[in-house]
């Protein structure tokens, strides 16, 4: 077994640690090799801001989404509450 992963592996797995899907002994090996290694620290902090950052617009996106659909739920109960006065001449 190889004591250290090398800048490419770190490369590779970068994602992979940041969603933390690493072993514990992969995670460790990932770590120490960022100890000693500015060009793999800088890549994962840059991929770690890269990956946060896109999670915040989905997260935005996603209320956005929930509030259209809150609004067309408004839109449809106000339909619902509204006195039925147009009975029998436009929708038949
Ligand atoms: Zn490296």
């Amino acid at each position: 077994m190889k004591m250290m992963p090398s800048c490419r592996e770190i490369t590779e797995q970068a994602s992979d640690y940041l969603d933390q899907n690493l072993s514990p002994w992969e995670r460790a090996a990932f770590r120490m090799h960022l100890l000693m290694c500015v060009y793999c620290r800088r890549h994962v902090k840059h991929l770690g801001l890269t990956v946060s950052t896109l999670g915040k617009i989905a997260a935005e996106e996603d209320a956005r989404k929930n509030d259209d659909i809150q609004q067309i739920v408004e839109l449809i109960k106000q339909q619902l509450d509204k006195p039925t006065e147009q009975k029998g001449e436009e929708c038949r």
